[in-house]
């Protein structure tokens, strides 16, 4: 029994449940999507909050450029590319037997300076904003100062009496505790079993204490919840439900608008936008998506790929259940090598704040993430972690669905060949060089030459 009510009913009441088990790769299209006007009210969170979450990564950026170099090009904003990726457009074609009219881009938060994923968005600012509370309560901080005088041992040695914990599968975990012990802060980072050893090693070179699980990422989060609980020196980076994290993740909407500007890429109901992300407990996609829809309105369409070992968000809004079900209640075992996207159960918060802004969620194997990222290394020379390529199979989803809903959406072909697909490719840029070639090996071998 499943919430009181047997497998067979639920897979009754909701039909697409039984591929999900059985591991298909799946694609269900919103049926609740609404108008963005209305929608956006769902979420609890305006524009304001996302300009004062701008405002304040505008702030710490002196103190950002000064402590890591690779954020000094620009200013101390962490920030990543965008690149068009034309032959991976005709690769996907052909891989998936779909004309692909729009111009297909990638956005590289593979390359995000300091931690090498999204995290570098929400978990840094989440660390940044924690402090800046601490030391503007303390009286030793401004808001007009030049925060690079944080980059002292007095600073240090005020953030060191302070604790900032975290449950990851490895990424947040790099952002929080690299950035927590950049400023000074005693860092914890609850890792899952599924955590790369690697990125363990680079956590506890940089101070980090790291805490292991035999488990997974809900328990890794469930126990470092608790320990910080019982000290109130400690801040816990809750990944199932913080609106900073989230915050943080929604400015990289208006950076991207500047982007697409300088491209000459329009974005309205004429070019429809495309963004497939990448989703784990939904923090990042989410905050993102919510970031796009502020800007762009009913012209951007956000669409979420998950494993198809780890389909929580898919499940949670499918089922309208959300956080009250984990993929393994339905058997399903959340191993994946997509790292950062191996969850069983979805945020609460996200999965209803975004339930009626979204278009879709589709679910992807793990060999055809491993296929995806020979053939992008292949075609454009990029390479990305297997959870990066979660987003990359999305217009072919988009362009050859049967359910109606590029209908119902207004998508007709004139407005889908003006089109603009980006793919959110979340991370790889720190994966070390001999597990880099053995997912290109890997790929190379499933892709058969
Ligand atoms: C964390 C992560 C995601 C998804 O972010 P959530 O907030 O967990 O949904 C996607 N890709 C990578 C590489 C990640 O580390």
């Amino acid at each position: 029994m499943i919430l009181n009510k047997t497998l067979a009913a639920w897979c009754a009441d909701y039909p697409l449940i039984a591929d999900l088990i059985a591991l298909k790769e799946t694609s269900w299209f919103n049926p609740a999507i609404a108008p963005a006007r209305e929608a956006l009210a769902d979420v609890g969170l305006t524009a304001a909050d996302v300009a004062d979450a701008s405002a304040r990564l505008q702030r710490f950026a002196p103190y950002l450029a000064r402590v890591f170099p690779a954020t000094a090009a620009s200013g101390g904003i962490i920030e990543s590319d965008i690149q068009a990726i034309p032959q991976m457009r005709a690769a996907l074609a052909e891989r998936y037997g779909v004309a692909i009219d729009g111009a297909l881009w990638l956005k590289k938060d593979s390359h995000l300076p300091i931690s090498g994923s999204i995290k570098a968005r929400g978990g840094i600012y989440e660390v940044l904003q924690h402090a800046e509370t601490l030391a503007l309560a303390a009286g030793w901080l401004r808001l007009d100062d030049d925060y690079s005088k944080l980059d002292s041992d007095a600073a240090r040695a005020f953030f060191g009496a302070h604790q900032i914990a975290v449950g990851s599968t490895g990424n947040l975990g790099l952002s929080i505790g690299i950035m927590s012990a950049q400023l000074g802060f005693q860092a914890s980072v609850h890792m899952s079993a599924d955590a790369r050893q690697w990125k363990k090693d680079k956590l506890r070179a940089h101070g980090v204490r790291v805490v292991e699980y035999a488990s997974d990422y809900s328990v890794a989060v469930a126990e470092g919840r608790k320990q910080a609980l019982a000290d109130p020196s400690c801040h816990f980076v809750d990944d199932e439900s913080s609106t900073s994290l989230f915050l943080g993740y929604a400015v990289a909407a208006e950076r991207l608008q500047r982007q697409l500007a300088a491209q000459a890429i329009a974005v309205d109901a004429e070019h429809p936008l495309f963004v497939y992300l990448p989703c784990g407990v939904g923090g990042g996609p989410g905050g993102v998506a919510f970031g796009l829809k502020l800007i762009f309105g009913d012209a951007v369409h956000c669409i979420f790929a998950e494993p198809t070992h780890s389909p929580c968000m898919l499940l949670g809004v499918y089922t309208g259940r959300h956080d009250e079900v984990s993929v393994q209640d339905f058997g399903i075992d959340n191993v994946t090598a997509a790292d950062g996207l191996a969850v069983g159960r979805a945020s609460g918060f996200v999965g209803k704040a975004m339930q009626r802004l979204l278009d879709g969620y589709y679910t992807i194997s793990d060999e055809e993430m491993y296929s995806l990222l020979a053939l992008l290394e292949r075609s454009e020379g990029v390479r990305l972690e297997p959870s990066a390529l979660a987003g990359m199979p999305g217009c072919a989803r988009v362009l050859a669905e049967a359910q109606g809903y590029r209908e119902r959406m207004g998508l007709t072909a004139a407005r889908l060949e003006r089109a603009t697909h980006l793919v959110w490719a979340t991370g790889g840029s720190m994966v070390p060089e001999a597990e880099m070639a053995a997912y290109l090996a890997r790929g190379a071998a499933l892709l058969g030459n």
